[in-house]
């Protein structure tokens, strides 16, 4: 079989468009994007690329509104394409904001990767981060509590079709993963390319692209969507509701 990608939506956030997504303009308008994860399989590995969001309540918590209705949780979604949790060889993270790593621990067989910096921060954030976090200072248990990662610096290449790199800004240690297909160079960019809007040119600032609103480094966000765009022949991205248009990919 071939190398195939399969999205998964596990919810869906609202938020405030120009705080998020397109920087600069669009801010008091609130949106409501889905929250994706992938699986990434030759038909023998089976590989996840994040893990998605967490529960209503949670999710509610964090941003008021969001919602993840129960057919739409990882392993649910899983399920509906015959897999087991099980059967899970590794899940690579490309960060551990709240939306992004919920359920993780359901992976009893998998290595779980992240960067180092990520990771890093994820156990101690800012006070500016402590909800994207679900850090304990706020009295709740973050989904990555206790579990052990494999940690990476540099580009990682994990096997024939897959290869992540770092894609810093959005937050410390973001990082996007390439598989090879038979149609060319996917990236999944997770929240380095936040949603459809990111990718069309800022007429507004006169850019290429849109670099998004919300941000620890600005600067590396550029030259990690500028990175992201120049490499991949096509991009999913974290939150765009173009990612849906086909069930699996290509
Ligand atoms: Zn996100």
């Amino acid at each position: 079989m071939s190398v195939k990608i399969y999205p998964m939506n596990t919810g869906f956030i609202k938020l405030d468009n120009g705080v998020y997504i397109t920087g600069g303009v669009g801010y008091g308008e609130e949106v409501e994007v889905p929250a994706w994860a992938f699986l990434v399989t030759d038909g023998k590995e089976k590989i996840l690329v994040d893990t998605g969001m967490s529960d209503t309540k949670s999710a509610d918590w964090h941003h008021p509104g969001s919602y993840q209705p129960g057919e739409l949780r990882i392993d649910r979604q899983l399920a509906k394409l015959s897999i087991e949790v099980e059967e899970i060889n590794a899940v690579i993270f490309t960060h551990l904001h709240w939306d992004h790593c919920a359920n993780m621990k359901l992976f009893v067989n998998a290595e779980y990767f992240v960067h180092a910096n990520e990771l890093k921060f994820a156990l101690d954030p800012h006070i500016l981060y402590y909800k994207s976090y679900s850090s304990r200072k706020l009295g709740v248990i973050p989904p990555f509590d206790g579990v052990e990662f494999q940690t990476v610096e540099v580009e990682y290449e994990y096997n024939s079709f897959i290869t992540f790199f770092p894609t810093p800004g959005h937050c410390p240690g973001h990082q996007s993963v390439a598989v090879k297909t038979d149609s060319g160079i996917y990236v999944i960019a997770g929240d380095a390319v936040f949603a459809d809007e990111n990718l069309k040119p800022d007429a507004h600032r006169k850019l290429p692209f849109t670099p998004m609103g919300r941000f620890v480094n600005v600067f590396e966000l550029y030259d990690s969507m500028e990175r992201i765009i120049n490499r991949a022949d096509h991009v999913f991205t974290g939150h765009g509701r173009a990612v849906g248009g086909q069930p699996v990919y290509p």
